[in-house]
């Protein structure tokens, strides 16, 4: 470079600084300007000659995640120095001990918080996961760290283009699994959903494109109509003096995505279904409740409101602080319209989240639904020895579920997941309760502890002294306080249970002169359909799992009907550029998959079948085996957050001669003669042949699925498209996930 580039860089360095320090009005009184630049200077020092993978300086980064923590987080001079510092003590020479000797205490731990853990793992802990954990552990200390790494994220997320490809994929994995729900959980929606939408970008960019293109192509029309629907509810609420915003509500791509996968329906459905938000400034002389019903009042006298779709977050907020009034009505033209109602306080709470609740601080009981959450973490957190990963799933379930509302008998109201049975609610008045629960009253009638609460429900806890938790009641918790309780009630049990399994299937072994060894784990594995080594040894130890046919499942090929091989040819070589510590060097880290040639490196996995044409992860196992899942797989999204680094990048390459097992599913009229036309169509359609066919037809509807072998999905979308057109025919879809026991 040369002086003049060196000049234009250090020129734009300080510009994008002048404007951070615009966007965090609180860091601009002379102390704290001092103080952010004292910052700012050191990152600058300390990065210096860094370059980002796109090649822009590094020092650009943590500004720009700064910039996000202040302006759309709203944190406040220490987050945003700590923002401005976050990787120098990981990238650079500078220790924490530095920082606080500079800094102060606070903003030293937060950056150390923000630290990835270093040393040495064994096989079996998932670096990730370890990770996620510490992240948890520095959270409950102090909530500035998850926003930061949240706005690291984002950015990381924003330039994710200049990555290779298999750490796209990791990054992007693990933002879904992870970083996305815990946005949504702290409340940052905005930022929740641009995390979604970026994952979905680059996890399946054909979906994405294809529905960023549909939303485009019918966004006029949904503008035009929801001026019409509109306009008669603005006219009312001028006339009652109201000062308001009525918009289209945004939905986003990956909503939805998900929301078409989840309910199994078509595009036209899911973006049809419009939304609008009323935002509204509250009169000063009435409470903001009283206010939100008197415009949902107002509304309904213009539409008519459906029956069953009243949601009054006004009166008790979400456990993340979401407070709203929503109603479905029947707009013109027979729509069903969803209408949000919020005060401009409730819409800045659920679009930012934390920064408005700082905002609006006075409010304390507000927060305390947060504070409640965060105590949740901690407890669950002081467990030093579970599993790391096991962790991470019970967590997420506490993430994603969505809430019901349960009374005490006093009439406390207390927040659980959907799902939660009597059981669950005993664990989270308290851990003795739990223990000692035999039964419950729902209602004042007696219910067992697996009974599941509704919503609504009022639940008094019976206990006695004489019981004991319970192995089994694993099955029937969703709360992750309740799974750990019960866990840690069982975990000295569960280990000698363990051990003594181990010993027999050791035994077993060694009568057939074996040992214990990664293969024949997994042929035992796979045919009991379990997991995890530690479940099966302690299903032998308990003597609910016999090793009667030990010979047979060693002398199995596989389990796996369908395993279909491919010629492995070398890709680019691992990038040298490339600093993550986790990563074995040795690994693979790009393959093109070719199916002219039978070889067995590599399996399809059976979860979701994928075939040529569909976007699909590749795994590397222990053995170094390939692994393919499709990138839509619940399962692939784990090993994404888990195992990143193990992720290897893949491409097909479809030479259609090796067919592949996919699955449809259709609905229609039923008529005389309409299966054998549909028989037909396929098997004319000369690439393509049936494994099997069940159609069922009752009340005039049919029903039914077809198994078939197809090259790829090209072909696959040919021949559905070509079915659809058959009189009758209402609706073909593929299943992406075929059961295992075919
Ligand atoms: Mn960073």
């Amino acid at each position: 470079m040369t002086k003049l580039d060196w000049e234009e860089e250090d020129k734009l360095i300080r510009e994008q600084f002048s404007k951070l320090m615009e966007a965090c009005p609180r860091c601009q009184t002379p102390e704290n300007t001092k103080l952010v630049t004292k910052a700012f200077e050191l990152a600058h020092e300390a990065h210096k000659g860094m370059r980002r993978k796109s090649g822009e300086p590094y020092i650009l980064h943590p500004i720009e995640v700064a910039r996000i923590a202040a302006e759309e987080i709203g944190l406040g001079t220490k987050g945003v120095i700590a923002a401005l510092l976050h990787d120098v003590v990981e990238d650079t020479d500078y220790t924490v001990e530095d920082l606080q000797n500079i800094f102060g205490e606070k903003i030293a731990s937060i950056v150390a918080g923000l630290t990835k853990l270093e040393g040495v793992f064994d096989q079996s802990t998932s670096i990730q996961a370890e990770n996620f954990r510490k992240l948890l552990l520095t959270m409950v200390e102090d909530v500035r760290v998850i926003l930061i790494k949240l706005a690291d994220r984002l950015h990381n997320m924003r330039t994710l283009n200049s990555m290779p490809e298999h750490k796209r994929l990791k990054i992007a994995g693990e933002t879904l699994y992870f970083y996305a729900p815990l946005a949504h959980r702290l409340g940052l929606y905005a930022i929740k959903s641009e995390l979604e939408d970026l994952s979905l970008k680059y996890e399946l960019p054909q979906v994405f494109n294809n529905l960023s293109q549909k939303v485009k192509d019918s966004e006029e029309q949904h503008v035009e109509f929801i001026n019409h629907f509109k306009e008669p509810i603005e006219k009312r609420l001028l006339a009652e003096g109201y000062e308001f915003d009525v918009v289209g509500r945004h939905k986003s791509i990956y909503s939805i995505w998900s929301k078409m996968q989840k309910k199994d329906l078509p595009f036209e459905e899911v973006y049809d279904v419009l939304a609008i938000r009323v935002v509204f400034t509250p009169k000063s002389h009435l409470p903001e409740k009283t206010q939100c019903w008197a415009i949902y009042s107002m509304i309904t006298d213009i539409y008519k409101p459906k029956p069953d779709r009243l949601r009054d977050w006004v009166s008790t907020p979400k456990a993340n602080g979401y407070e709203a009034l929503h109603s479905t009505v029947m707009g013109p033209d027979g729509k069903w319209v969803e209408i949000q109602i919020r005060t401009k306080r409730m819409d800045e709470i659920a679009e930012r989240g934390f920064a408005a609740h700082w905002k609006y601080k006075g409010q304390k009981e507000k927060e305390s639904e947060l504070d409640k959450w965060l105590e949740m973490i901690k407890e669950l957190l002081d467990n030093p020895d579970a599993d790391s990963l096991e962790f991470l799933d019970d967590f997420k379930l506490n993430l994603f579920a969505s809430e019901i509302m349960i009374f005490t008998p006093k009439g406390e109201v207390r927040v659980l997941p959907k799902g939660a049975t009597a059981l669950d609610f005993a664990f989270d008045i308290h851990t003795d309760i739990g223990y000692k629960c035999i039964g419950a009253k729902v209602n004042f009638k007696l219910v067992p502890l697996s009974h599941q609460l509704k919503s609504g429900d009022q639940v008094e806890i019976i206990t006695s002294e004489k019981q004991q938790p319970k192995y089994d009641w694993l099955n029937f918790v969703t709360t992750a306080k309740a799974k750990t309780r019960i866990k840690n009630a069982f975990k000295e049990e569960r280990k000698s249970i363990i051990e003594k399994g181990e010993q027999i299937l050791e035994d077993a072994l060694h009568k057939k002169k074996l040992t214990i060894n990664s293969r024949i784990l997994k042929k035992i594995l796979d045919f009991h359909k379990l997991q995890k080594r530690d479940e099966l040894y302690f299903k032998i130890g308990k003597g609910t799992l016999k090793l009667d046919n030990l010979h047979k499942i060693l002398s199995t090929k596989s389990t796996n009907k369908w395993i279909r091989y491919w010629k492995l040819n070398f890709g680019m070589s691992t990038n040298k550029q490339d600093t993550d510590q986790a990563e074995p060097p040795q690994k693979k880290k790009q393959v093109v998959l070719s199916d002219n040639e039978e070889q067995d490196q590599f399996t399809i996995s059976e979860c979701c079948n994928p075939i040529p044409g569909d976007d699909i992860l590749a795994f590397q196992d222990d053995n170094d085996k390939i692994i393919l899942h499709s990138r839509k797989c619940p399962i692939a999204l784990k090993l994404m957050s888990s195992q990143g680094n193990r992720i290897v990048s893949a491409q097909w390459e479809s030479h259609k001669i090796l067919s592949y097992l996919a699955l449809i599913n259709l609905s229609g009229i039923d008529k005389m003669g309409i299966v054998s036309q549909i028989t037909k169509v396929i098997s004319e359609d000369q690439n393509v042949n049936m494994r099997s066919i069940n159609i069922e037809s009752h009340d005039g509807i049919f029903e039914g699925s077809i198994y078939l072998y197809i090259h790829n999905t090209e072909d696959l979308n040919n021949l559905i498209l070509t079915i659809m057109k058959i009189k009758g025919v209402h609706n073909v879809t593929r299943q992406d996930r075929i059961k295992a026991d075919l």
